[in-house]
């Protein structure tokens, strides 16, 4: 009967069993690269500069139309500072396809209104409007930092970072003591903090004179030491406060990783890692790095742009090949984080389909909501593939859906790829405490999944 059950039941191991003693130290290797770039790639923009940075010291050079592309040529392509395409020029023609990987490189956290800055009872306070998905009375009582660009009327832009580096002042949003929330803690999570009221602390002493917001004069004259700007400035500046939690490990044991941002920077590093990591591909290997999937891909550095298009278009261009045979016959990992099945909260999952911790690298069929509403869901046959890929080259995955039916869902990168008639899977990392400002992943399936997209690149 065991031999029997063994052979045709479906049986899920953890995935610390599955690995031996090198592979363990595989894991660790690429964890500690991870947790660097992690640290150091707090928006969109600071991970596409990483990225670059990267890419150029593995030999990527800046893609410029006309460019003959021969096998094994790197080229990158810049959108806009916000987004990433690379590309390993394969083998075979693009008639044949691309493995294409995507993830995004934006994170919900705190963009700063335009008209941003205010005085009130002597203190100066920075309006925020959230960005993507967030439980706001997460973002209270945390240590913020200040990243983003100002750019001027000049045509010159200025970086803006404040509390990353140690010894460097960060930035708060306060929120009522216990003893004078009995009417707030009545209220529900989603009311308890408004968002007109995640207003973040940015000074206290007054400028000396008399007058009327003399603080607010005082912190604006150290931000025009500090970068020449003027309040009007804050009109064309993009600057987010996120939290200012250095990455770290969790854990006893250190298998795990707290950080903000995990999700889509996890998967974005485990594109980068592999298209570094490949030789000469059979077929041309493109990795990109979305901004703007956490408010629906939309905008020129989003998934449905057409810089997307317009760079393929010009790599087919350069082999003679038309963009449509190239999507057609194309293969694209849509490289996001899905939730980690969480033993506090039992109740919103369904055990047997949520993706685990130290499973591996998590593949959704289908995302969506509410009877698959908004997902593309990937054929049987690319799930097929994949299973045979993976099974060969030791890659350790799990199958996943997003909590239980009727309770949740979400969205990626996943239809807009398909919409292009490109056979699109999403696959990722499971993660814990999603969306929050510091999320958890397990050191194992970031591994498994930069494997994963690994195998996709080399494949034949
Ligand atoms: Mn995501
Ligand atoms: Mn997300």
């Amino acid at each position: 009967m065991d031999e029997l059950r063994n052979r045709l039941f479906y049986e899920q191991k953890n995935g610390y069993d599955l690995i031996d003693v090198q592979e363990r130290l595989a894991v660790e290797n690429y964890a500690k690269g991870y947790m660097e770039f992690l640290n150091n790639s707090r928006i969109e923009r600071e991970a596409v500069e990483n990225a670059i940075c990267l890419a150029e010291e593995k030999g990527f050079v800046p893609y410029v139309p006309g460019m003959a592309l021969k096998p094994g040529m790197k080229v990158y392509k810049n959108n806009r500072g916000k987004a990433l395409l690379l590309a390993v020029i394969g083998k075979r023609s693009l008639g044949d396809g691309c493995v294409i990987a995507g993830a995004h490189v934006d994170c919900p956290r705190l963009d700063l209104k335009q008209v941003t800055m205010y005085e009130s009872d002597e203190l100066c306070y920075f309006k925020t409007h959230y960005y993507g998905g967030i439980k706001k009375y997460q973002w209270v009582t945390i240590p913020l930092e200040l990243h983003g660009v100002v750019a001027l009327k000049s045509g010159e832009t200025i970086k803006v970072c404040i509390g990353r580096e140690p010894g460097e002042p960060r930035f708060v949003i306060t929120d009522l003591l216990p003893h004078l929330a009995q009417d707030q803690m009545k209220k529900t999570m989603a009311e308890g903090i408004t968002a007109e009221a995640l207003n973040i602390l940015i000074g206290s002493t007054p400028y000396a004179d008399d007058g009327k917001d003399r603080v607010k004069l005082a912190v604006m004259s150290l931000l025009n030491d500090q970068y020449g700007i003027t309040e009007e400035d804050f009109l064309s500046a993009e600057l987010a406060a996120v939290p200012a939690f250095d990455v770290c490990e969790i854990g006893v044991d250190r298998s795990l990783i707290g950080g903000y941002g995990h999700d889509d920077r996890v998967c974005a590093y485990a594109e980068l890692k592999a298209i570094f990591d490949l030789e000469i591909p059979e077929k041309t290997s493109v990795c990109i790095l979305a901004d703007k999937e956490e408010i629906g891909s939309e905008g020129v550095s989003g998934m449905q742009s057409a810089a997307f298009d317009c760079f393929m278009e010009d790599l087919c261009a350069a082999q003679r090949v038309e963009l449509r045979r190239c999507y057609e016959n194309s293969f694209c990992i849509s490289a996001d984080v899905t939730n980690a099945f969480d033993p506090i909260y039992p109740e919103v999952s369904e055990k047997r389909s949520e993706a685990k911790v130290n499973y591996g690298m998590a593949l959704c069929k289908f995302t969506g909501a509410r009877g698959k509403y908004d997902t593309s869901d990937a054929s049987a046959e690319v799930v097929a593939y994949l299973r045979q890929l993976y099974e060969k080259n030791g890659v350790v995955w799990q199958m996943a859906e997003l909590g239980k039916v009727d309770q949740g869902g979400g969205g990626t990168i996943a239809k807009y790829m398909a919409n292009r008639n490109i056979d699109t899977i999403d696959a990722g990392v499971p993660v814990l405490s999603m969306h929050a400002p510091f999320e958890v992943v397990a050191k194992f399936d970031c591994y498994m999944t930069y494997k994963g997209v690994l195998e996709a690149y080399r494949a034949k």
